[in-house]
């Protein structure tokens, strides 16, 4: 990773495809407001012009100490956003994860110490400055592919002193790290050992009255996250929990419809939730609750894939419905280990049957939304950040057609250049006759 300068204007120029992912520049059969052989003019941090390298105004041209580079030809899209992470943790289930694969039943593997309270114990005996270390790590590989904004939840400590020590972490990587990080708290992730077997109001008094009156007071957490799903938290928890959030200041956010049906996206609807995410089993009234309402439905077929899961979410219902559907990786070291959001979007092309402009919707725009940054990031156009990625690619469509390598040349976050890879590659321009040489 590089460590960047700012300079005061600097024109990138050369760009073969420009997606704005901007509603100013869209129009029928350009929903994603792509420029061709475009420019984009950044004052500092934050981007004054877009348009086509040849209208590039003089005003910016003439300026003695403008900095030009020259994309050749490259694909610039905005930095992407993972709206749903689980990105502090220690330890690593590699060894379950082949159990699993092999048939072994979860509630075997969670008796023989494995599960999310296996993350637990391991996150639990780890230092603050550990956490930070693997989060650091984790974040490097999240950039290299092209992601520049991560939400990231807590609920690997689920005592009030080790919540607080992951959302430390969280809060030190986003003062050192490229990464704009976004904090949730999420100790309603599971319920301890300590309060099992039976007490669960028990934790949820401590949940209620303890730590998310702390982590508010130390200002650490923006949103206030449950699992809401049969035998962790149910709608009446949840709605306690959620509405102790909201009088501390925390938007809700919710975990719901991943396995069972319980009522999870009303509720997130009723309580005025910034999103509500999985939705592999949304039920007609959970969709009917939705439409017109303004939560964001984020959807983690990354998970579902790792987990084999059949039942994919009704990305098409929600879409037809005209939700701004968002997509994110729930990175996490049991249902999810991947922060890459370019191989989520093409899972979300073949499995859910998303199109190339709703998924790239889904990682900028609508994800911005969903963490309420969407005046700041989440398209390119006058007044928002300089967060963009280029691409060495021929067209956008191949970003998701060629899957599972970084096509990732540079990647810009508030106008720096934070890393670069092959910058001096361009795609080659086969004439056709040499293509069937
Ligand atoms: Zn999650």
């Amino acid at each position: 990773l590089i460590a960047g300068r700012v300079s005061p204007i600097t024109i990138w120029k050369n760009i073969r495809e420009l997606v704005t992912a901007a509603p100013r520049f869209a129009e029928a059969g350009n929903p994603l407001g792509i420029l061709t052989d475009a420019a984009l003019v950044l004052i500092h941090d934050t981007i004054a012009w877009v348009g086509q390298t040849k209208e590039l105004p003089a005003e910016y041209t003439r300026q003695p100490d403008i900095r030009v580079i020259d994309l050749g030809g490259q694909v610039v899209i905005p930095g992407l956003i993972d709206a749903h992470t689980h990105l502090i943790f220690a330890g690593a289930r590699e060894k379950e994860f082949f159990e699993r694969l092999a048939g072994v039943p979860y509630m075997e593997i969670a008796k023989r110490g494995g599960g999310i309270l296996a993350t637990v114990r391991a996150t639990r005996a780890a230092s603050l400055d550990q956490l930070i270390e693997l989060g650091r790590r984790r974040l490097d590989q999240a950039l290299m592919l092209g992601v520049t904004t991560m939400e990231a939840k807590s609920g690997y400590g689920l005592t009030t002193p080790d919540e607080i020590k992951i959302l430390e972490a969280i809060a030190h990587l986003e003062q050192t790290h490229p990464m704009t990080l976004v904090p949730t708290f999420m100790g309603a992730h599971e319920v301890p050992p300590e309060f099992r077997p039976g007490n669960k109001a028990g934790y949820i008094d401590c949940l209620v009255n303890e730590m998310i009156p702390e982590v508010a007071r130390r200002k650490l957490a923006r949103f206030c996250d449950v699992f809401c799903e049969e035998g962790v938290f149910d709608v009446r928890e949840t709605e306690r929990i959620l509405a102790a959030g909201l009088a501390a200041g925390l938007t809700p956010r919710l975990h719901a419809d991943e396995f069972v049906p319980i009522g999870g996206t009303e509720l997130a609807v009723k309580m005025g939730a910034a999103s509500v995410d999985h939705l592999h089993v949304i039920t007609e009234s959970g969709l009917a609750a939705l439409a017109g309402s303004r939560t964001v439905p984020i959807l983690l077929p990354g998970t579902g894939f790792y987990l084999s899961l059949k039942q994919h979410a009704p990305a098409r219902r929600l879409l037809d419905l005209g939700l701004p559907v968002a997509l994110a990786s729930d990175f996490n070291p049991g249902s999810c280990m991947t922060q890459s959001l370019p191989l989520v979007m093409t899972i979300a092309c073949i499995q859910m049957k998303m199109t190339v402009a709703e998924v790239m919707l889904a990682v900028t725009r609508h994800a911005a939304r969903a963490l309420g940054l969407e005046h700041d990031i989440g398209s390119l156009e006058p007044g928002k950040k300089g967060d963009f990625v280029s691409l060495n690619i021929p067209s956008l469509e191949y970003f998701l057609y060629h899957f599972g390598v970084s096509h990732v040349s540079r990647v810009v976050k508030r106008g720096n250049l934070v890393f670069e890879q092959n910058a001096k590659v361009n795609w080659p321009e086969f004439e056709p006759e040499a293509a069937h040489v």
